[in-house]
């Protein structure tokens, strides 16, 4: 049996071991998700609900294991994976809750009924920043509409991932919930399977070759992918305000994060003001492990993810870019909090998504500038922008699934990305539907 091993990034010393799914287990696992789907999709919506939300009771046995395993497996410091689990925990029951009565049948008049069915079985690939909360996000919406699911986590966080699965097994009917182990080879295997939806959170790269994939077949998808998030600091802005967020979001979980700010453009009558305090407020971040007290930024993920951060920095460096704090040479893991300005269009920090914490400036003249630089991407994840009267207008100018008017994307709607950065998405009545399929009986 070939096993996937699991590496602390900060010494990459083995944390333990998962069994690879090897392709040719994929089909008895299908097999086994199609039985227990069968069974499944009886279960009324409401049983499926009560059932679901005493797996999620489990959770609170082992809060404090999972929360380990996230700090060692990607090195996020452990307040913050606290939250993910807390997270993950204690809102299950709210949004089960929230996605049955999106799921309820509709009544269309003259004796017609628009129905919620269940697509089948459902593969969940999920990435590793968040490595509980982005399986969740779309598992927890697939079980309740009654499909099976089987859920491919990311190689680099299995052990999170088969904790979750196990405890939640101790209440869910066998074969609702299966997990498939390994890195991407297993992700295509699964994904070329006969299952009848595809819910992934990653890169683009593999979203393009998901969707590529799936098209044989027309399977399902909800692609939630990658983004290079602009802010928009205007003239009229709180500074203090703008600085702290940008910063914050820059740095929040290494840089590695979708929504993370990767690309900062400020009117050039308040930048060096902005600068400055970017810079002074960035030199207060500690650089760390998890376990270390006032530590709020941990290992970068992986020596591949490193390298990456490094070649952008690079890259900016050899084409005139100024470092206002750190520099373009760190070793593994860490990446020390790291300040750029006088980005440019062609610099890789500017049209790459970096993932690592790094707060890249750019400076404007006239706010179309920064309107049309900001949308100059593939990606439209999210976007902020920050300004006094005329920030909602230039909000309602960016290419973006998320924009925050002097905050961050997000917020209650739900979770969704525009352009290249997400295909389908989830939240709110709208994205638990996408994991069913409408049928209307008329009688
Ligand atoms: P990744 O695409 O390399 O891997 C994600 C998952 O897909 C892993 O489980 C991997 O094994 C699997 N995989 C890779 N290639 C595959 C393929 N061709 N077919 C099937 N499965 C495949 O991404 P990552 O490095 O794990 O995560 C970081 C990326 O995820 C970033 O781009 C980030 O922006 C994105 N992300 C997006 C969101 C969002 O909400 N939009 C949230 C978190 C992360």
């Amino acid at each position: 049996m070939s096993m996937l091993i699991s590496y602390d990034p900060i010494d990459q010393q083995a944390i333990g071991e998962v069994p690879i799914t090897t392709n040719a287990q994929m089909p008895t696992l299908v097999a086994a998700a199609k039985k227990a789907q069968h069974a499944w999709a009886k279960v009324s919506l409401l049983d499926r609900q009560q059932i679901v939300v005493k797996a999620y009771e489990k959770l609170a046995k082992v809060q404090e294991s999972l929360t380990l395993l996230i700090s060692k497996e990607m090195g996020k410091d452990y307040r913050r994976a606290s939250y993910e689990v807390a997270g993950t925990a204690q809102n299950a029951g709210y949004f089960c809750q929230e996605i049955a009565a999106a799921l309820k049948p509709e009544s269309m008049g003259h004796g017609a009924e628009l129905q919620y069915r269940p697509l089948g079985v459902v593969a969940v690939i999920a990435p590793w920043n968040y490595p509980l909360a982005m399986a969740n996000n779309l598992l927890l919406p697939a079980l309740m509409a009654g499909n099976s699911v089987i859920l491919k986590p990311s190689e680099l966080t299995p052990l999170v991932a088969d904790l979750f699965v196990s405890t939640l097994n101790e209440v869910l009917p066998e074969g609702v919930l299966q997990i498939a182990h390994g890195d991407s080879a297993t992700g295509k295997a699964l994904v070329e399977a006969d299952i009848n939806m595809v819910a992934f959170t990653g890169s683009l790269a593999a979203g393009k070759h998901i969707m590529a994939s799936a098209a044989s077949s027309l399977k399902r998808l909800v692609m939630e992918l990658g983004g290079n998030d602009p802010m928009i600091v205007m003239a009229t802005a709180d500074i203090d305000k703008a600085v702290q967020f940008a910063v914050a979001s820059s740095f929040e979980n290494a840089g590695q994060m979708c929504t993370s700010t990767e690309r900062v453009y400020v009117d050039a009558r308040v930048a060096e003001e902005f600068e400055q305090k970017v810079v002074a407020l960035a030199s207060r971040y500690q650089v760390g492990q998890w376990d270390q007290t006032n530590v709020n930024i941990g290992p970068i993920v992986s020596h591949k993810q490193h390298q990456r951060v490094l070649s952008q920095l690079k890259d900016a460096e050899q084409k005139g870019a100024k470092f206002l704090l750190g520099n373009a040479d760190y070793e593994v893991p860490y990446i020390q909090p790291t300040v750029v300005t006088d980005i440019r269009p062609e610099m890789q920090l500017e049209h790459d998504e970096t993932f690592g914490p790094v707060v890249a400036i750019s400076r404007f003249t006239h706010i179309s500038e920064a309107i049309e630089r900001a949308n100059a991407s593939p990606f439209g994840l999210g976007a902020a922008v920050f300004g006094g009267a005329g920030a909602a207008d230039v909000a309602e100018q960016i290419e973006a699934g998320m924009v925050g008017v002097n905050q961050g994307a997000g917020g209650p709607g739900p979770w969704v990305g525009a352009k290249q950065s997400g295909f389908g998405f989830h939240g709110t009545a709208a994205g638990h539907r996408q994991f069913a399929q409408v049928r209307v009986i008329s009688k």
